[in-house]
């Protein structure tokens, strides 16, 4: 039975209520009247039943797709303005003793190479990943309780926050590690990290458990139910995914927005972020064999149904996406992209060798930290390294009714601005300064508050003058 309140994932991910989920959504998949109403219901901003959000994601009527797309992009507008908070993955480990097929960190891949990197190695990696920019990481790793147990993420989480090198600091970790107890989520919360992340990969269960044929990982339940035990052990900023092309994309789209009304009705606070990962090739691992690859149209109309579905959540992508295609997306939804990314063990300090090659999957993006920046400035957006909110406690349901409140714009806008100075003034490249610096004097003037504005001004003198980490 479908029971969004019900702490077992049978109950709240329901494959009965998302077949006819899917069923409904095929029905009035070009009924006019009911997809206008969904529309106006949207366009109130207050986000849409997996129901509702199934049929504008199945619509296959011309003019009113469009209307789908201006809405997504009205709703970016309206709740992120032009920001765009930039991070970058550090990879730890890749042992695993999970068998998931679609990733070559699985047990049986024997030929690629195992590292996890030493407490000095991570050093090493956060002073180069400071040395681009960066303020923000999510820290990934594989999953082997005794080669990667929860003590050696605490550590290295204790490590990274510990460094200063030069004006860097790494201000939030993010965590995307498997699905784990109540106890060691807490400690992970005691141990400051930002978000918690973990991908569902698929909501179909029959799927995931082929998916996942050995391993701890191979629990559906467990892994369906974590973020129940994350919001249990005191994390309220949780972040869902699901793997584009392992099963259909429909089906996860309403498994996704069906966890998110879950988190909502037993925790009050729906997902942080939402990530829209797509297979890409690896070591031993060709995406061609998945039969549910998604393109690049499909992928943007999942984007724009989620932005209008979620609209207080924020959307992540990766650079597993190439250039053209992230940039397509942005204008649909997403609020967050990494930047000069490697996914292999260690490579931030020095490249790694090809012969070892620990990379998770091939990135499309492959351009700098401060290419990424230059280019979002180009089209108008401000590259934000923000870090306040859940440094100010403004995390779970808090964040969120900032969200609501339409406050996020004396806020969210000076923070973006100045840290982007700070980037700026320590890391940018002179073409990437200079238009940094017309940026941020014509959005000065989109700050709200006169008082704020007034602020904001005094700081960014001050960051001139060497002064850091400035935050509303
Ligand atoms: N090991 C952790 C777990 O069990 O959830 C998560 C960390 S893993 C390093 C990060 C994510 O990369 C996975 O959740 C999966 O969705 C994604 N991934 C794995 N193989 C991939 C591939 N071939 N292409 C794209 N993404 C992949």
């Amino acid at each position: 039975m479908y029971n969004p309140k019900s702490k077992c994932a049978d109950e709240f991910i329901n494959h009965e209520e998302i077949l006819e989920t899917l069923q409904y959504a095929r029905e009035n998949r070009h009924n006019r009247e009911l997809i206008q109403k969904i529309l106006e219901k949207a366009g109130q901003r207050k986000g849409l039943s997996h129901r509702e959000a199934a049929v504008l994601l199945d619509c296959d009527l011309e003019d009113k797709n469009q209307e789908i797309f201006a809405l997504a992009e009205q709703i970016k507008k309206d709740f992120y303005g032009s920001r765009i908070v930039m991070f970058a993955p550090l990879y730890l480990s890749n042992y695993c003793i999970n068998g998931c097929v679609y990733c070559p960190y699985h047990a049986k891949n024997k030929h690629i190479a195992r590292k996890k990197l030493t407490q000095e190695e991570i050093r090493k990696e956060v002073i180069a990943l400071q040395d681009m920019g960066h303020k923000r990481l999510a820290l990934e790793t594989g999953e082997d309780p005794v080669n990667c147990p929860i003590d050696y993420v605490l550590e290295s989480i204790k490590t990274i926050y510990s460094i200063k090198h030069k004006n860097g600091a790494i201000r939030r970790v993010n965590v995307n590690i498997a699905a784990t107890t109540v106890e060691n989520y807490r400690k992970l919360k005691e141990a400051g990290i930002g978000t918690y992340i973990l991908f569902q990969e698929t909501y179909h269960k029959e799927s995931y458990l082929k998916l996942h044929p050995t391993g701890p990982k191979h629990d559906y339940n467990y892994h369906t139910e974590a973020m129940d035990r994350a919001m249990e052990g005191g994390i309220d900023d949780v972040g869902c995914g699901v793997l584009f092309g392992l099963e259909l994309y429909r089906y996860e789209f309403a498994g996704l927005l069906m966890h998110a009304e879950h988190l909502e009705a037993v925790y009050g606070v729906g997902p942080h972020t939402i990530s829209v990962p797509r297979i890409k090739r690896a070591d031993d691992i060709d995406p061609g064999v998945f039969d549910n690859g998604i393109d690049d149209d499909t992928f943007a109309k999942i984007v724009a149904c989620i932005r209008i579905a979620v609209p207080y959540t924020g959307m992540i992508i990766s650079t597993r996406e190439s250039k053209e295609c992230r940039e397509r997306v942005l204008h649909l939804g997403i609020s967050q992209i990494s930047g000069g990314s490697r996914t292999s063990v260690g490579g931030y300090a020095e490249e790694e060798p090809e012969e070892e090659c620990s990379e998770q999957f091939d990135v499309s993006d492959k351009r700098t930290l401060d290419q990424v920046v230059n280019w979002l400035m180009g089209m108008d957006y401000i590259p934000s390294f923000c870090t306040a909110c859940y440094r100010e406690g403004r995390t779970g349901d808090r964040f969120m009714s900032l969200c609501k409140s339409g406050q996020i714009e004396n806020c969210c806008l000076p923070n973006a601005l100045m840290t982007l100075k700070e980037y700026l003034m320590d890391y940018a490249s002179e073409d990437t300064r200079q238009k940094g610096e017309e940026l941020i004097k014509r959005e000065l003037g989109s700050i709200p508050k006169e008082k704020v504005r007034e602020i904001v001004k005094g700081r960014l003198l001050e960051i001139e003058k060497g002064n850091r980490d400035f935050r509303f």
